[in-house]
């Protein structure tokens, strides 16, 4: 099939209406919503190699699910229904088995021996288990009441051919596969894997595992963000460390943008002297510093790089961490042609005391114990063990709280964010 590629984003994507002087967290979710769209091409791939990959287009059921009446147990099928009492049958020479159908008819009054999954034969509609007949090699005994149709699975009622099974931008999960298999389907239409570059900037940066004096600190957002893309399904490109020199960084971002299809930043992404990353992408036109009303999170910047869409992270571990997961888990994947995710909120009590004012949302670092969420016993942006801690977010909403233990509040498992 002919690969298609669709058209590039606009350069205004990111341009946020000016007014508000913080941007809520759902406006900031609402516009990417509204001005994202798929940039990967598409590709047909045998089904054995689509787990984790979203549909480029909707799958239709090739056939029906089951194809044809069959029994859902071991035992004996006959004419039913069978009213209360006791009754006997004679059985038919022969037996109809899962892949093995019986081809003729059973006479009216009679019994056939039937295994699961095996064609229900002609003249009989109802299966009685094994378990509850008395049998010799001729006859059955049995005792009613069977409604007609007990312990038979009908053609086509778990899913009829010619209906559309999963919608384009799916994330293909193992039971998909195995639904789409049943149904006759061998091969899907499929968006390519999305590209994305990581770069992580600032003078301070090492590379970890090497020699680093003490005013360097170790790369930790460059590993924890191209593990996160991996979990996603996407090709996580190392692009390294860039200095705080923003004729290295152009160039990097040049090179980058060749390969890639979104690149992740980290640090540099304020309005300070040392921030190139905004600098840089102001140069381009397309450039929007979100200052969204959440904690973490400095301003976000955004912009597309020769037509590359950018998100410009915060350079703080948790806070990079945190707008990766709020933002960049739904940006990305509506970049690579999924639908548009929401994470799933668990309310549960509150195992810590809190209280905030209104105006901004608050991500905390949790994890459940004994039902109850625990938040780290730092906020501090800095400390990423942490995030190593924490087995998901709590969410405390943009007005203002008193949050006493026991209080319901909103937990985000890492499998919210299909981490
Ligand atoms: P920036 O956003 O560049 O001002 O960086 C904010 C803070 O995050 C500073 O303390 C940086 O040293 C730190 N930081 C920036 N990038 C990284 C990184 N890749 N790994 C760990 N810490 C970082
Ligand atoms: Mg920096």
């Amino acid at each position: 099939m002919a690969k298609l590629t669709p058209p590039p984003l606009r350069n205004d994507c990111f341009a946020m209406p000016q007014g508000a002087h913080w941007t809520p967290v759902d406006t900031a979710l609402a516009h990417l919503k509204a001005h994202l769209s798929a940039v990967t091409g598409t590709q047909t791939l045998p089904i054995a190699q689509a787990a984790g990959r979203f549909l480029a287009a909707d799958v239709i059921a090739a056939r029906s699910h089951p194809p044809h009446r069959n029994s859902a147990v071991d035992g004996y099928a006959f004419a039913g229904p069978a009213p209360e009492g006791p009754h006997e049958l004679p059985l038919v020479d022969g037996r109809a088995a899962a892949g093995q159908p019986y081809a003729a008819p059973v006479p009216p009054g009679y019994a056939i021996r039937i295994l699961t999954g095996a064609p229900v034969p002609d003249g009989a509609d109802t299966i009685v288990l094994q378990e509850d007949v008395t049998a010799t090699k001729s006859a059955i005994a049995f005792h009613g009441p069977l409604k007609q149709g007990a312990n038979a699975r009908n053609a086509g009622e778990d899913m009829t051919a010619g209906t559309v099974i999963l919608p384009a931008g799916r994330r293909l999960t193992p039971a998909d596969l195995g639904m789409i298999a049943a149904t006759g389907v061998g091969t899907v239409s499929l968006r390519n894997p999305l590209r994305v570059g990581v770069l992580s900037t600032g003078d301070e940066l090492a590379k970890p595992g090497q020699a680093a004096d003490n005013a360097q600190i170790y790369d930790a957002n460059g590993p924890m963000l191209r593990a996160t893309l991996a979990r996603w399904g996407y090709k996580a490109i190392d692009l390294g460390q860039a200095p705080d020199d923003r004729e290295t960084l152009r160039a990097m971002l040049d090179a980058a943008s060749d390969k890639t299809d979104a690149i992740l930043t980290s640090g540099g992404a304020s309005a300070g002297d040392e921030d190139h990353v905004s600098a840089l992408l102001e140069g381009t036109g397309s450039f929007a510093l979100w200052r969204i009303a959440m904690k973490p999170g400095r301003p976000l910047a955004l912009g597309l790089w020769r037509g590359t869409p950018v998100i410009g992270l915060p350079g703080n571990p948790v806070a990079a961490q945190v707008c990766t997961l709020m933002f960049g888990h739904p940006a990305l994947q509506v970049l690579a042609g999924g639908d548009w995710p929401v994470p799933h909120r668990y309310s549960l009590p509150a195992g810590f005391a809190k209280s905030k004012r209104a105006g901004r949302r608050e991500y905390q670092r949790a994890r459940l114990t004994d039902g109850r969420v625990e938040v780290f016993a730092s906020e501090g942006s800095g400390r990423i063990s942490g995030l190593s801690w924490a087995t998901g977010l709590v969410e405390i909403g943009d007005a203002a709280a008193n949050i006493e233990e026991g209080d319901p509040v909103s937990f985000m498992p890492w499998g919210s964010f299909d981490l």
